[in-house]
């Protein structure tokens, strides 16, 4: 291996821990081991049928050509109508680009707007990418904590200390992924009003989680006017609609910012999988509560989760009222031992528990906290009963 013939930016930034937990269990598993997997977040469920059947149509129709770099025509048209209907947003098409996953769309704005040693505000639990593609930019983290006692979301205090004048952005997911907050209209406000005060910052709000919500309406940052030219708003069809595997996420953003994501994206991939794009119109034409049932069978076995957790010992958590993880602090077992080795972190917890256990999670630190573990409860009720059966008496087993 010739590693040292990397490219230095190689060198910046890391696997992807969530991607990586789940390559892990997966060879695991290829030995015969029989684990069990809370690592990705991903839905178990299947991409709805009137999705598929728009996706086999447009085969037929020959939907089999290149696309517009930032999406077809019509795509864009109906993503609009739907930030207007959903989320009270006025985007116009031009300021839509449609990509491949939303991995990509914020990829697509951080290259295009971070520049060398710029600042960007990250609130800890953050999600893993954003984290690395930051670093890929030359750009700066700089986090601001949220810990378990505040719910996992950040004061507009703590947001107004963070800021200096080389701030340039600032990035968060609402639901959450990892903890499962939801900021609220009022809370949202109350950011928008200190950014307000500070016109150099600009705001990705990762919205993808949106249709997973257990508490009413959700919200956007992009709504409020004071700030409406500076926010970048990501979101997507992976999560909502169960569509992970057709990699179709989208931004509404200004303008400026929208044409520089399609120049960048022109030179990476061109516009995202013509057949992707026609079973995207589908979903996002339909109406939102297509996907009611799923959210209510997650709802579901999130409770199931919270019982099951409150029962070991040691272990605290918030309330998730959105998204599929949960990310229970399980600090209270650091320095206890199996016998053999020392838990001294989040880590050492996760590896503990899938050479012992079989039982695959994501150690806190990938997201910045590592007091806690983060498990993904978009899997059966069956698996989930196991794995927390498992995770109570590997922790048992420790003194
Ligand atoms: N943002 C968050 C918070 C996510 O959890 C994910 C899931 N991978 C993404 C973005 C990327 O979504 P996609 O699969 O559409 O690229
Ligand atoms: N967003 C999912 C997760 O957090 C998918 C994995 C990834 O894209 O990193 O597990």
């Amino acid at each position: 291996m010739s590693v040292e013939k990397l490219a230095a930016r190689l060198s910046k930034i890391s696997e992807s821990q969530t991607l990586a937990m789940a390559r892990k269990s997966r060879e695991l598993q290829a030995l015969g081991k029989d684990i069990i997997s809370l690592s990705i977040g991903e839905p178990d469920y299947n991409t709805p049928d009137f999705i598929k059947d728009a996706a086999k149509l447009a085969i037929d129709q020959n939907y089999t050509h290149y696309t517009p770099v930032a999406g077809f025509q019509d795509l864009k048209e109906a993503i609009a109508a739907k930030f207007k209907r959903d989320n009270n947003i006025d985007y116009k098409p031009e300021q839509i680009v449609v990509s491949t996953g939303a991995k990509q769309s914020i990829a697509n704005v951080i290259l295009s707007l971070i520049d060398l040693n710029d600042e960007v505000i990250v609130p800890i639990p953050y999600w893993v990418s954003y984290i690395e593609l930051i670093k890929l930019a030359d750009g700066i983290p700089v986090f601001i904590h949220a810990g378990v006692d505040a719910n996992f979301k950040i004061s507009p205090a703590q947001l107004e200390a963070a800021i200096t004048p080389k701030t340039k952005m600032i990035i968060f997911s609402t639901p959450c992924n990892p903890s499962g907050s939801v900021y609220n209209k009022q809370e949202l406000q109350a950011l928008a009003e200190v950014l307000e005060r500070h016109p150099q910052v600009y705001v990705v709000s990762d919205e993808i989680y949106e249709h997973i919500n257990f508490v009413g309406k959700h919200e956007s940052i992009a709504q409020f006017p004071a700030i409406y030219d500076r926010v970048i708003t990501i979101n997507g069809v992976s999560k909502g609609f169960a569509m992970t595997g057709w990699r179709i996420g989208y931004i509404g953003a200004p303008l400026w910012i929208s044409k520089a994501c399609e120049k960048m994206q022109g030179q990476f991939t061109s516009g995202t999988c013509s057949i992707a794009q026609r079973a995207a119109l589908a979903a996002i034409l339909a109406d939102p509560e297509v996907v009611k049932p799923m959210r209510d069978g997650f709802l579901k076995r999130r409770n199931m989760v919270l019982e099951m957790l409150e029962e070991i010992p040691g272990i605290k958590t918030n309330i998730p009222d959105g998204a599929f993880y949960v990310f229970p602090d399980i600090s209270s077992y650091f320095g206890k031992s199996d016998g053999e080795n020392i838990i001294n972190n989040s880590a050492d917890l996760c590896m503990y528990l899938l050479n012992s256990a079989n039982l695959a999670l994501v150690s806190g630190d990938a997201f910045g906290d590592d007091n806690c573990i983060r498990f993904s409860y978009a899997t059966s009720e069956d698996k989930i009963i196991e794995a927390i059966k498992r995770l109570k008496n590997a922790l048992a087993r420790l003194n």
